[in-house]
């Protein structure tokens, strides 16, 4: 089996160095803040990306690399709906190719429950004319016709789409660089440099760089870097893990999940695997500091976060990571370029024993690759996405929750709206940071 290639051994293909000012700095590379990035630099904003590892090598190369609209929450939907419009264009725009195609994403159901939410769904599919239906198992059977019929039904959104994120997100940012966006890798943002109360620089490790708009898009660190400017912000990371199957026959050729087993075929001809949404919550302080506030989530699906000690060292909530430093000195970004954690193994032979329940006639399938992913999720399953009031000049786009990289276009055209100060074309109340300190009741994102 071979090993993951996003990690820091991964060669340096943005050396910098960084400029010593922009209007925007964006911290972060993955689908976030490369987005972001490209869209301010449409705007006409000279902007710079900081990224203290690589480029994607996040979570926006570990997801499973599902463009998916069907499931969403209410007011996330326009956005998303939004996004599967952008796809295609930034195929076109960017001019390699990303593995963009329009698979569809189909749910299956293994009880009547599960069929009664997808039906509930339905109304805000049809609220947003999305074109999403239940499907039966003669269907299923149609359109998998060498599953085993394991299931009651399904929903079936066949405008869903998806692409490959190992090449995805950073072509994305080869395209934003040939356009004049510079990418500094090994470049860490220690922290913000604020005059008058507000933003006028970032404090790199490669040195300061003036400005006055700055994008956190730091996905599962995020929460560490606001908490060194005195902000909170109730993030945590989880684990999740997924295994890309050597190639095998075409048995199914979009993208599916159960309760606990989730596929998608890839352009190369295997399939990437995945324990659906079952991931594991590494307990560290932030964990017991926001128990509270997860609980709505923890309550709607206890099966789907096993709590396992210890956050290891070096990760944003180890016990012995520091919550604050000083910006001359060396910061716990700099101590961990690139997130790489294990898979877990028990959920990899789970994956394979449930492909072959699946698939009877190909059996347990061989894997070319597997790897964990630490995914930044917020209380209620739902990105922040506001300006930090507290520093005027910041804006926060974080908290993807799982499911940022189909999403992630339409984030990024937001954000460099809000940035330039322009109507942003979508409701972003729900999405407000003081939703967890205001007395707002937290309300899950739909769980199917
Ligand atoms: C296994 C798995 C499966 C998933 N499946 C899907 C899916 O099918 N569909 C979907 O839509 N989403 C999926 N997701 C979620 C999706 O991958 C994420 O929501 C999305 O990639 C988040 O993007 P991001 O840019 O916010 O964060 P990231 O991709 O994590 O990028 C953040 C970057 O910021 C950098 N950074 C942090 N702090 C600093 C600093 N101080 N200075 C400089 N750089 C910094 C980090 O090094 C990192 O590169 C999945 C995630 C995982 C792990």
């Amino acid at each position: 089996m071979s090993v993951f290639p996003f990690s820091s051994k991964l060669p340096v293909s943005h050396p910098g160095p960084p400029p010593t000012q922009a209007d925007v700095v964006v911290i972060g590379a993955g689908i976030i803040g490369v987005m972001t990035a490209w869209y301010l630099a449409r705007r006409g904003f000279s902007v710079v990306i900081c990224e203290k590892g690589r480029v994607a090598a996040e979570q926006s190369s570990r997801n499973w690399g599902w463009i998916r609209q069907q499931g969403r929450d209410p007011h996330e939907l326009p956005i998303m709906m939004e996004a599967t419009r952008l796809w295609p264009e930034l195929e076109a725009e960017c001019g390699e190719d990303i593995g963009y195609r329009r698979c569809g994403v189909l749910y299956l159901a293994g009880s009547e429950s599960e069929m009664a939410a997808y039906e509930h769904w339905l109304e805000t599919a049809q609220a947003h004319d999305l074109e999403t239906r239940l499907v039966g198992r003669a269907e299923i059977a149609r359109m998998m016709p060498q599953a085993a019929a394991l299931w009651k039904g399904g929903l079936h959104t066949p405008g869903d789409a998806c692409a490959e994120p190992w090449l995805a997100v950073p072509a994305l940012a080869r395209a934003a660089a040939r356009r004049g966006v510079p990418i500094v890798e090994n470049c860490a943002v220690r922290g913000l440099d604020l005059r008058a109360g507000r933003v006028a620089a970032v404090v790199t490790e490669q040195g300061r760089i003036a400005c006055d708009h700055v994008v956190l898009a730091g996905g599962a660190w995020s929460a560490l870097f606001l908490r060194n400017l005195g902000v909170m912000l109730p993030q945590l990371s989880v684990l999740a893990t997924a295994a890309a199957t050597a190639a095998l026959p075409r048995v199914f050729d979009g993208a599916a999940a159960e309760a606990r087993f989730a596929l998608r075929r890839r352009q190369d001809g295997g399939y990437t695997i995945a324990p659906g949404g079952v991931h594991d919550l590494l307990l560290g302080p932030d964990a017991f500091r926001h128990f509270t506030r997860y609980m709505p989530q923890l309550r709607s699906d206890p099966l789907a976060t096993r709590l396992k000690p210890f956050a290891p060292r070096g990760y944003p909530d180890g016990w012995r990571t520091p919550r604050g430093w000083n910006l001359d000195a060396r910061s716990p970004f700099e101590d961990m370029r690139v997130l790489n954690p294990d898979p877990n193994r028990r959920s990899l032979a789970r994956i394979v024993e449930r492909f072959a329940e699946v698939f009877p006639t190909l059996g347990r399938p061989g894997l070319r690759m597997a790897w964990g992913g630490m995914i930044d999720t917020m209380p209620d399953l739902l990105p922040v996405i506001d300006r930090v009031h507290q520093v005027p000049g910041l804006v926060v786009a974080t908290g993807m929750s799982g499911h940022g990289f189909g999403i992630g276009p339409a984030i990024g055209r937001v954000v460099a709206e809000m940035v330039a100060g322009n109507p942003v074309g979508h409701d972003l109340h729900r999405f407000r940071l003081s939703r967890f300190f205001d007395g707002s009741r937290i309300v899950p994102s739909p769980a199917i």
